[in-house]
């Protein structure tokens, strides 16, 4: 028989990738709830129709669809937002807005793998349900910012809103499939083929060179470039108050007190579909993918037969934070916690090992036991070897006194200490 390997795309996270996960999974839970937001856990599988409903072309071609026992055609998520949008439809209907939901599991996608792109991966999800203010916008490019500083990596939001190209695309009366076509042309920065695109349909020369104009349009003095984007779109007016949004957003976020690296780019669309306003993704300096991305959605909950909601949210993509620690060496000592090794002189002392190991572990130490019925020799080299941090010894003579031996091995230093007292001769 050969060799079992993973499926393609899917990787297994060995201790010392799993615990720096899990350290991950930590930080988002805890910025979700330093900003007010509750966990849901929704199913990983989910009918392919809902799935299916919103997504739009791009993510829809590259979700993991199959048909159940029961013949029902499901997908994996590939998001979270389409689980979280049929919630607030339905079992949340009628809950007092705004809510603040976040998740934290693994995302499905038919993406081609290499290094940060997964088949499999896992994502920290937060949506801000409820309110249509720029003040939520704000909060949600804040809480990410907490989140990326939490796992000590420097984040830079690059900063867009859907609705000032959506805003000309619309006056110019460009079809939604040709829109939707550009945008993700954009996303990809193919802006040459997005432009070409744009040139063979149905647009005013006025409205051709604007967008020409906004895609070169972008910079970290943010409120130089978004007067620059209101001069240049004057004349559409759904695109000059989206600018205005944006300029409100921009402004919140700076007058927070807040410390952020922003930098907007007029020309920035995303390829979900769903996004009517801000729109955001998370850089980290030296790594040239997006570590999380979202913006705002209004009309989506509505498209799932929700009541008209507007909403706002963002996805990080804990994979690639998890890259980002790992070139950032930001990861030293991340969940590390003090071990200690029970290991009996001889076999008939297995059973007082056992005990002294409960005895600690009651007392909320961590603890293995020697189990591999090896010399005290052997045990301490390994150890050693293990960078565990003391031994306790449990001999005869010393259990005749309520005692055992306890072996610091970095300190290189070894004591009789009564079991009474052993768990504090631990951690002093
Ligand atoms: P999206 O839902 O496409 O906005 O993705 C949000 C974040 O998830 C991205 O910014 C990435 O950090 C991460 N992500 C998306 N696709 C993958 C993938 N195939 N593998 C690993 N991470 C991904």
């Amino acid at each position: 028989m050969s060799e079992f390997k993973t499926v393609r795309g899917m990787r297994d996270l060995l201790p010392e990738e799993a615990r720096i996960m899990k350290h991950i999974e930590a930080k988002a839970r805890r910025a979700g709830e330093l900003y007010g937001f509750k966990e849901i856990i929704t199913p990983i599988v989910e009918s392919y129709e809902l799935l299916s409903a919103k997504a739009g072309d791009e993510v829809r071609s590259r979700m993991f669809v199959f048909k159940d026992m029961g013949d029902r055609m499901i997908a994996l998520r590939p998001e979270f937002t389409a689980s979280v949008a049929r919630l607030v439809a339905t079992a949340l209907r009628t809950e007092p807005k705004p809510f603040r939901l976040f998740s934290v599991g693994s995302i499905y996608r038919y993406d081609e793998p290499q290094k940060g792109r997964y088949r499999e991966f896992w994502q920290s999800n937060f949506e801000l349900i409820g309110s249509n203010r720029p003040e939520a916008d704000a909060e949600i490019i804040l809480l990410t910012d907490s989140f990326m500083k939490s796992v000590g990596l420097k984040p830079a939001m690059k900063i867009g809103h859907v609705g000032v190209l959506r805003g000309i695309f619309n006056q110019e009366k460009l079809e939604d499939k040709t829109q939707n076509a550009i945008m993700q042309l954009m996303d990809k920065q193919l802006y040459d083929d997005a432009m070409e695109r744009l040139e063979n349909a149905e647009i005013s020369n006025e409205g051709l060179e604007i967008i020409r104009r906004l895609v070169e349009l972008k910079g970290s003095n943010v409120f130089d470039v978004v007067a620059k984007m209101m001069t240049t779109v004057a004349g559409y007016e759904k695109a000059v108050g989206a600018t205005e949004n944006l300029n409100e957003i921009l402004k919140l976020i700076s007058l927070s007190g807040t410390n952020i690296d922003m930098t907007v780019n007029a020309g920035f669309a995303r390829g979900l579909e769903y996004y009517t306003g801000m729109i955001f993704e998370v850089y980290v300096p030296d790594m040239n993918m997006a570590l999380g991305g979202g913006g705002r959605y209004d009309r989506l909950i509505e498209l799932f037969g929700g009541d008209p909601t507007p909403a706002v949210g963002v996805a990080h993509g804990l994979d690639r934070i998890m890259l980002g620690m790992q070139e950032k060496k930001a990861m030293e000592g991340i969940g590390q916690e003090r071990t200690v090794m029970v290991v009996p002189v001889q076999e008939e002392l297995r059973p007082e090992a056992l005990k002294i190991a409960q005895q600690l572990r009651n007392q909320d130490i961590r603890v293995e036991v020697e189990v591999m019925g090896r010399k005290m020799g052997k045990a301490l080299e390994d150890a050693d070897r293990r960078k565990i941090d003391c031994v306790v010894i449990v001999g005869e003579r010393e259990l005749r006194e309520g005692a055992v031996v306890l072996k610091k091995l970095e300190k290189r230093e070894q004591a009789t200490v009564k079991i009474e007292g052993l768990a504090e001769a631990i951690v002093a």
